[in-house]
């Protein structure tokens, strides 16, 4: 990953304060890097930010709004990080709501650990995420090797 990082991030209708409070906290790191949103969450983070640094700097914010969540948002994101095109996944999923779309969320979920993309499912994860030194440097993931897997006899 580069020092300008892919930034996911996807909200739960319950937990959608709560990821805009975090973005309130954390408007200047956040408009150092790519955003990709599913759609309602990205709504709401382009207008949290749009309120920090006001409209006539719509151009600073870098924001993909993908489908709406349960319209395969999510599924848009998996793909995404199969791509090599999200290095950050801040999910803020609901534990006390089942959704339509909790298989697609569960996809997700083991796409983002199968490819070790950094993976927050919380406030405090979160702020440790962006806090983090390497947020704002290089950074090489290291990889599970499954060609074992991917060439075994079939
Ligand atoms: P939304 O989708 O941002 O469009 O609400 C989030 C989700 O439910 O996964």
């Amino acid at each position: 990953m580069e020092e300008t990082k892919n930034i996911a991030l996807v909200a739960h209708d319950n937990c959608k304060k709560d990821l805009t409070e975090w973005v309130n906290w954390n408007w200047s790191l956040l408009l150092n890097h790519n955003l990709i949103c599913t759609g309602t969450t990205g709504k709401l983070v382009e207008k949290a930010l749009l309120k920090k640094i006001g409209k006539e700097k719509v151009s600073e914010i870098k924001i993909t709004k993908l489908k709406s969540g349960p319209f395969g948002g999510d599924q848009q994101l998996g793909a995404m990080i199969v791509d090599g095109k999200v290095d950050i996944l801040i999910f803020f999923w609901d534990p006390m709501q089942p959704h339509p779309h909790d298989v697609d969320v569960k996809a997700l979920l083991r796409i983002s650990v199968l490819y070790n993309i950094p993976t927050a499912c919380n406030r405090s994860t979160a702020d440790f995420l962006i806090s983090s030194q390497l947020m704002s440097e290089n950074y090489e993931s290291v990889q599970r090797d499954f060609s074992a897997y991917l060439n075994r006899k079939v």
